[in-house]
């Protein structure tokens, strides 16, 4: 997947930079603002606006290295686009919510908008460097204007924000997107040997055993994954925006032109050295070598 045009002199791994954690220029918001629930995923509970128990003062984490040990598998999966910084130190001007107390309450508030519009503006970057959603590159570029300024808005102005409205009206254009991409694959891959297998949104896979299939422009749209095998399969072309990935086999498979794919879904399943991923997303240092 090559990019079609060169936005602002930037390749889509520059691009997207950002939008990954930097936990060093966060005040520990996932750790502080978010719940979570005892589970597979967390050792205990948690209640939102509580600091995590392993929270130190300077925001580290003091079981870092030991989190899937423990229990906090969940911790090791979890990514913020780098929602954590930007409120942090753009939002609240690095103003560190121990030191102002009186700030907490609204950064915690602000905390997950700023997240949702942050997957948004990894979604829309992708979808501008693909050359197949070309013609819709307007208003794409409008939808990504638009989420950038509400992002660099004050906190009383974020507060106000209504995402759901904003998220809907992003996702006419990223299901479009979709469509001319896997039209695309369709054209692109119809010699392919194998059979490809077509799925519908939201199809549940859970278990499902896929090892080796040929998912080339597949629709995983929020598709349930959960401990799939999908070892060796080809990826290439599907979409798999708000797809469930936990546990998902993805060893050998080839994931490195998938539609919409995130460090978060990425970090949920389970692959390997040979599973091919994108440039611009990391290897899960959790996963087998
Ligand atoms: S265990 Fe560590 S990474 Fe997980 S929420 Fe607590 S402080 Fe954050």
């Amino acid at each position: 997947m090559s990019t079609y045009q060169n936005r602002r002199n930037l390749s889509i791994a520059q691009e997207l930079s950002p939008l990954h954690a930097n936990c060093e220029s966060c005040f520990g918001l996932c750790c502080t603002a978010l719940p979570y629930a005892a589970s597979s995923d967390f050792a205990k509970d948690k209640a939102a606006g509580i600091p995590c128990s392993n929270l130190q003062s300077d925001y580290r984490c003091c079981v870092h290295t030991e989190l899937r040990e423990i229990g906090y598998r969940g911790c090791t999966v979890y990514d913020c686009f780098g929602a954590g910084q930007q409120v942090s130190q753009n939002t609240f001007e690095g103003k560190d919510w121990r030191q102002f107390p009186e700030a907490k309450d609204a950064m915690f508030s602000v905390f997950p908008i700023m997240w949702q519009l942050h997957e948004l503006l990894w979604y829309l970057t992708q979808a501008l460097h693909l050359p197949a959603a070309s013609t819709i590159q307007h208003e794409l570029e409008s939808a990504y204007e638009k989420t950038k300024q509400m992002i660099a808005q004050p906190r009383d102005a974020l507060l106000q924000v209504d995402i759901g409205s904003h998220r809907a009206s992003v996702n006419t254009w990223l299901m479009r997107v979709s469509e001319l991409v896997r039209e695309e694959a369709n054209k692109q891959y119809k010699h392919v040997k194998g059979r490809r297998t077509a799925f519908g949104r939201g199809a549940d896979l859970i278990g499902a055993k896929l090892k080796d299939a040929n998912l080339q422009g597949a629709n995983l749209r929020g598709a349930y994954l959960i401990a799939t095998n999908l070892r060796g399969a080809d990826l290439s072309m599907a979409d798999l925006i708000g797809a469930d990935c936990r546990d998902a086999d993805v060893r050998g498979a080839n994931l490195s032109e998938c539609l919409f794919l995130t460090q978060f879904q990425l970090n949920a399943a389970k692959g390997d050295c040979h599973t091919k991923i994108p440039a611009y997303l990391v290897r899960p240092s959790h996963w087998i070598s």
